[in-house]
């Protein structure tokens, strides 16, 4: 399958190489980038892994993996990232609703590894609510593994992703 960051790259070519700790994330953009795809594939240790220190103090796993486990990840789109910070919006559908995400991160170094601190968030909008029998939202927010088929959700995203 291809990455769910959307950087069109097989996944296993991707985040998979982050996640599965084979390669570390160069840039906060990378780690950025496997953290979205941890949580599309429902890998709640990676992301609870990939907090600063600090952070790592306030979260547990069972509720990032809760969360992660909740909610249908459909796409990531980054707005701009720079040495310490990435811009992005991550658009997901939780309870039937889709929800847009958007926050700008703050990441730092820890012996030798980008770690995530935390983020401030400017848009947190419930876009619309989706119906079983209808169009899946993925047409107009393509993922990396169902983009414009006209699918009806109940067959499309709301069964998730298969790894
Ligand atoms: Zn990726
Ligand atoms: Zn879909």
């Amino acid at each position: 399958m291809l990455c769910p960051c959307g950087s069109s790259l097989p996944f296993n070519a991707c985040c998979q190489l982050y996640i599965t700790q084979q390669k570390h994330p160069s840039t906060p953009e990378q780690l950025m980038r496997s953290r979205f795809s941890a949580y599309a594939t429902k890998n709640g240790q990676y992301v609870f892994d990939t907090y600063a220190a600090s952070q790592r103090l306030k979260q547990s796993v069972t509720e990032i993996q809760t969360w992660a486990d909740e909610c249908i990840w459909l796409a990531l789109k980054i707005h701009e990232s720079d040495e310490t910070t990435v811009e992005f919006s991550a658009y997901y559908v939780v309870d039937q609703t889709l929800c847009e995400l958007r926050e700008k991160s703050n990441f730092t170094i820890e012996q030798g590894q980008w770690r995530y601190i935390d983020g401030d968030i400017t848009v947190h909008n419930e876009i619309v609510t989706v119906k079983r029998n209808e169009v899946c939202p993925c047409n107009n927010y393509p993922t990396a593994w169902s983009t414009k088929r006209n699918k009806k959700f109940k067959h499309c995203c709301a069964k998730q992703i298969g790894i």
